[in-house]
């Protein structure tokens, strides 16, 4: 849908008028009609109103000319997971599990920025990447050339201990550090790798995250 259709669509839906539409975002009647018309586009900070009062990125508005991507885990982003700012404004460059209120959310990030921000992060990643590819010797484990920054809550799996006791090693709110490859040895079955600062942890598990082992959790 073009910018035009989706404004109309939107003022008509919460049922204002032009007039009423053009008094909240501080613009004449006419140049409602002109948006709606195709004449025109609002101007960023009215775009930046027009966002918060409809609750739509102005991504959205604009007709989704971009494909946003939460530029710390990578997700592609719609308005149902764009972070907001204490303002209420949508903060597009990330989702909201990784950013709220105005701060990173995810403990990985608030330490880099403490310490020096994304170079750190960087580092730290390559620093890993040799750990698990030179430490470590699982066999079947390809060399690792990359990892992701992954949320706790989307691969903390549940493992069962030998005396059948279930435990779960990761934080649903923290982050890690983390990727998932293919056996060496082909087969069903998937390795995951996690870390952060303080552990390694290496499961394999089948399609879709199911029945994870455990194959090492290991103190850094
Ligand atoms: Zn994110």
């Amino acid at each position: 849908m073009e910018t035009k259709d989706i404004i109309f669509e939107l003022r008509t839906k919460k049922g204002l008028s032009q007039e009423e539409l053009a008094e909240k975002v501080f613009v004449t009647r006419q140049a409602v009609s002109r948006w709606e018309t195709g004449e025109t586009i609002p101007n960023t900070e009215t775009l930046k109103l027009l966002s918060q009062l409809f609750d739509m990125s102005i991504n959205t508005l604009l007709g989704s000319p971009r494909q946003l991507i939460c530029q710390c885990c990578g997700m592609p982003l719609e308005d149902s997971n764009i972070s907001k700012e204490i303002d209420g404004f949508f903060n597009e460059e990330y989702c909201k599990w990784c950013y709220a209120d105005g701060e990173y959310t995810l403990d990985i990030w608030k330490r880099y920025a403490e310490i020096g921000g994304k170079e750190k992060l960087e580092e730290f990643k390559q620093q890993l990447i040799h750990e698990f590819n030179t430490l470590l010797h699982i066999e079947g484990l390809p060399k690792v050339e990359n990892l992701n920054v992954l949320s706790g809550e989307f691969i903390n799996m549940e493992y069962t201990l030998p005396n059948g006791e279930k435990v779960k090693f990761l934080d649903d709110k923290q982050t890690y550090l983390g990727s998932q490859l293919e056996s060496e040895f082909g087969g069903d079955r998937c390795f995951g790798i996690v870390a952060n600062m303080d552990f390694i942890l290496i499961a394999t598990y089948e399609a879709n995250g199911e029945n994870p082992e455990l194959v090492i959790y290991k103190k850094r």
